[in-house]
């Protein structure tokens, strides 16, 4: 298994990459920025994947897909949205490679130029409404409700496991719809979507709100967000919900015939969450023995040690837990009887432990003759010895009980940080020796907020959706302010 992870206390960030690459979820590639999914991360991102494809079908979504590639000259067709994506692009521009004439190996085939050059995708917005075109003719095309899983490629600078990478899974929703109203509605109902997932399935608290003009996703009228807050102070933006008005619908001619069999632009939306939430759900979490999963997505939620002696004993544990297995996989709850004899209960212990498995059962000579197990909670690491007749229900609950705890711990975290400042010289300080959210009055400018972002790091999270409204002066400049804004150091 290897030494102990770094404290978080010691260096946070080299907690969190040694945690990713020793509970083996992800590691690096060949590829710069490029990550490789191993095997017990991607099952956790698949128990994502699901909980939310059945939210969206729920809410009349349906899947498709669309082409990884994207003519350049797509992209260029709504402007702000190429302006905000042309710095990470990916470009494919030939489509042939061949050996070289000096014989040095292999070399792109200069004859094998694409005649217009393709986008990797970063968002699918228009190669999507390009094919829009030729689906809506009339309002009773509408809406359309659209989601597709995917992976896309942005050419990030600075790169993280999961939290930032240069190509991601995700999903994008694109939706088309008859009125800006409709369209507003599906922007927020989403939002509140994916922090009802936030919130109940990874345990994780996230506030809502909207983001500033300079925020904004490249080509939408508003951007609806999830931000979460780490152990660190730090602040991530977990989900995003994008509002696009006509913009997209006039750049690629989307027209509709409405109820009076007029012509108008059809109104849009677009909302995407990444692999960014493996990292949400690991930094919020976890401590210095390992990952901490809430039981709605841990592959294993129930881990069953032998502790024995002998083929004798170890057959007499087997009679006991195979029942044990099957009535716990008949009520859906995922379980794993580890007998390998080729490690030790020990070294089990730890690698469940590092593993998150939320409830681990050991099993010895002693519980045998005592009809009981040892059950331990992965969250605050308590054991107990149970009674055999009362297992299912000790296992049931403690799940139950884990998911809760987690999450009003992360909760109480989150409410003890967001701090309110009335000046500049609070603010600085706030964010320097406590971090979290900072509530402040701000003039409403791009300048300041800018100024506010090059002096401290910090950077406007959201206007939450619940905000108060409080007549205020904005800390920096004095200009009034109406409202109180969330800044948080992001990742
Ligand atoms: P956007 O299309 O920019 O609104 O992003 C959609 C979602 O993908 C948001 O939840 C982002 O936090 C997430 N995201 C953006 N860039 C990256 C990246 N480089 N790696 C992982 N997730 C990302």
């Amino acid at each position: 298994m290897g030494k102990k992870l770094t404290s978080r206390e010691e260096d946070y960030s080299k907690w969190y990459n040694e945690l990713v690459v020793k509970a083996d979820l992800a590691e690096n590639s060949g590829v710069r920025g490029c990550m490789v999914i191993k095997p017990y991360g991607f099952a956790i991102w698949e128990k994502m994947q699901a909980g939310l494809d059945k939210m969206f079908k729920e809410t009349g979504h349906e899947n498709a897909y669309f082409p990884l590639f994207i003519p350049k000259s797509y992209l260029s067709k709504e402007a702000s949205h190429v302006e905000g994506f042309a710095k990470e692009c990916a470009v494919v521009t030939h489509y042939r490679l061949k050996n070289a004439e000096d014989g040095s190996g292999i070399v792109v085939d200069e004859d094998a130029k694409l005649e217009e050059e393709l986008i990797v995708r970063p968002t699918s917005e228009t190669i999507i409404w390009d094919t829009y075109r030729k689906w809506i003719q009339s309002y009773r095309d509408l809406p359309l409700l659209i989601n597709q899983w995917a992976n896309v490629v942005r050419w990030e600078m600075r790169t993280r496991l999961f939290l930032r990478t240069a190509e991601f899974l995700w999903q994008e929703g694109h939706t088309a719809h008859a009125t800006e109203k409709e369209a507003v509605e599906e922007a927020d109902m989403i939002m509140h979507l994916y922090a009802d997932f936030a919130e109940n399935h990874m345990a994780v608290p996230v506030i809502k709100g909207t983001k500033t003009e300079s925020e904004r996703f490249a080509g939408a009228v508003e951007t609806y967000c999830i931000e979460a807050l780490m152990q660190d102070g730090k602040a991530l933006q977990a989900g995003t919900s994008h509002f696009l008005g006509q913009n997209f619908a006039k750049a690629f001619d989307v027209k509709f015939a409405n109820k009076e069999g007029k012509q108008d632009y059809v109104w849009a939306t677009s909302w995407g969450v990444s692999t960014r939430l493996m990292g949400a759900l690991i930094m919020t979490h976890s401590d210095d023995n390992g990952l901490v999963l809430p039981p709605k997505l841990a592959p294993i939620q129930v881990v069953i040690v032998p502790i024995y002696k002998g083929e004798e004993q170890l057959n007499a544990i087997t009679e006991k837990v195979n029942p044990l297995v099957k009535e716990l996989r008949s009520k859906g709850i995922s379980v794993k009887f580890d007998n390998r004899d080729t490690h030790k209960p020990g070294f089990k212990f730890n690698e469940y432990e590092l593993k998150g498995v939320p409830v681990r059962l050991a099993i010895g000579q002693r519980d045998l003759e005592n009809d009981t197990f040892e059950v331990a909670r992965r969250d605050t690491l308590e054991k107990e010895t149970v009674a055999a007749e009362a297992i299912i229900e000790k296992i049931t609950s403690l799940l139950e009980d884990i998911q809760t705890n987690i999450y009003s711990k992360a909760k109480t975290h989150q409410q003890s940080h967001i701090t309110n400042v009335e000046t500049y010289e609070e603010f600085k300080k706030v964010l320097e020796e406590k971090g979290g959210f900072v509530a402040a009055h701000w003039d409403g400018t791009i300048e300041t907020e800018d100024k506010i972002k090059t002096e401290t790091k910090a950077s406007i999270r959201c206007i939450p959706i619940d905000v108060i409204e409080e007549e205020g002066k904005c800390m920096v400049t004095g200009k009034p302010s109406s409202f109180r804004v969330l800044f948080a150091k992001a990742y």
